[in-house]
């Protein structure tokens, strides 16, 4: 609402000139105290949040204006500019769209007033998904100091939809020149984008991709998984191993994304004791029943059940969960005797791993969108990043 009031400033300044005009002559005293209070009305509806009545008054007002045709050439502009932007805000685009493109064709405006034209078309065509034309006006306006952030911007959002990653990587390479971050998840996530759809012919290489996308991004954690899995593909096992558990100082919630390969890893240069000290430091830095799972495999491995049993009752003490109780649980039913005993420790968890089944093992930490996947760009929200193992979280199921 903030947004349409600001946006209605150009009206009042075209209001203000018009009634200074019209009272000036003094017998139209009262069609300009009538518009006055129409713009007080219109005002007053917008601060009462009723929008749409709000909007169609200033609409008939602006209509009205018009067909008096007195207004200078400025104003005229600015309010004519408003009115489209009014009928977008109230959804009605193709009427936006014909008087925005009205003002771009008209040769009585300056070059900057048809950059601003430009600006409120591209506007139009996003909210109705055309991006090709969106793009066109955009890629225009790059050029021009002050427009060159605010196109820089939709065109990244529009390469994010058509999932153009490299024209995506170009132009956030090129807001960041404009405005440098000191931790730029966006570009980072394009760089990720971009080098999971290089095909095998590519002459670019996706390693090189993915350590840019550490450079801008020290904590992407998901440059460190493709750059691990990449690593893995090439035998490099000790560089796969230091960039997988780096992870765990990057954002240690996904820990547990990182566990088959690192396992992977040092299971090719026979040294299952150091996963073995990795997962012990990670449970201890921050509580997660993957790395205990992991642990609890590894040391029914090497120990047997009854070892790994006993770890899974500890941690279950530090760190209770569903996922320990589940394997807990399971630990009970291979000790257990044949009998009424086992039969309910059988029923038990199959209904713990029922319960499991239903829950979601990741979460938006923004807008509480739950999914079952990983996803590194949030489908309800749109931000990148926020979508968490619900296992590494605080509360975990
Ligand atoms: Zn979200």
């Amino acid at each position: 609402m903030l947004e349409l009031l600001f946006l209605l400033l150009p009206i009042a300044a075209a209001y203000g000139w018009y009634m200074g005009y019209r009272s000036a002559k003094k017998d139209q005293d009262d069609i300009s105290n009538k518009l006055s209070r129409d713009y007080v009305t219109g005002v007053n509806f917008l601060l009462s949040n009723q929008t749409e009545k709000a909007v169609d008054l200033f609409l008939d007002m602006l209509q009205k204006q018009e067909s008096e045709n007195e207004i200078e050439s400025r104003s005229q502009f600015e309010a004519e500019l408003t009115l489209g932007n009014l009928f977008r805000s109230r959804g009605e685009v193709d009427r936006a769209l014909r008087i925005h493109q009205a003002l771009d064709n008209n040769p009585n405006y300056s070059f900057e007033q048809k950059l601003l034209a430009k600006q409120q078309l591209a506007k139009d065509f996003m909210s109705v998904g055309f991006f090709d034309r969106a793009e066109n006006l955009y890629i225009m306006m790059v050029d021009e100091p002050d427009f060159a952030e605010g196109a820089l911007q939709q065109l990244a959002i529009i390469y994010q939809k058509t999932k153009e990653w490299k024209k995506a990587v170009n132009v956030a390479e090129k807001l960041a020149k404009i405005s440098p971050q000191q931790n730029n998840i966006a570009l980072a996530q394009y760089y990720c984008e971009y080098a999971a759809s290089l095909g095998a012919e590519s002459k670019e290489n996706p390693l090189e991709i993915l350590q840019r996308a550490l450079a801008v991004s020290p904590n992407c954690v998901r440059a460190s998984i493709m750059l691990g899995d990449l690593l893995l593909k090439q035998e490099d096992y000790p560089r796969a191993i230091g960039v997988l558990e780096n992870v765990l100082k990057q954002n240690p919630s996904y820990v547990g994304e990182i566990l088959p390969a690192l396992k992977a890893a040092y299971q090719k240069m026979a040294q299952n004791d150091n996963f073995e000290l990795f997962l012990i430091r990670a449970s201890r830095e921050n509580p997660n029943s993957s790395v205990d799972l992991a642990l609890a495999d590894l040391i029914a491995e090497k120990d047997g059940r009854s070892a790994a049993q006993t770890q899974v009752y500890h941690q279950l003490q530090l760190n209770p969960s569903l996922f320990l109780f589940h394997r807990f649980i399971q630990y009970q039913i291979e000790g257990a005797e044949e009998g009424r005993g086992k039969e309910s420790l059988i029923l038990l968890h199959k209904i713990v791993g029922e319960r499991i089944k239903q829950s979601f093992d990741y979460r938006c930490t923004n807008c509480g969108y739950q999914s079952h996947k990983l996803m590194w760009c949030c489908p309800s929200c749109r931000q990148w990043e926020t979508v968490k193992p619900i296992r590494g979280l605080d509360n975990q199921a």
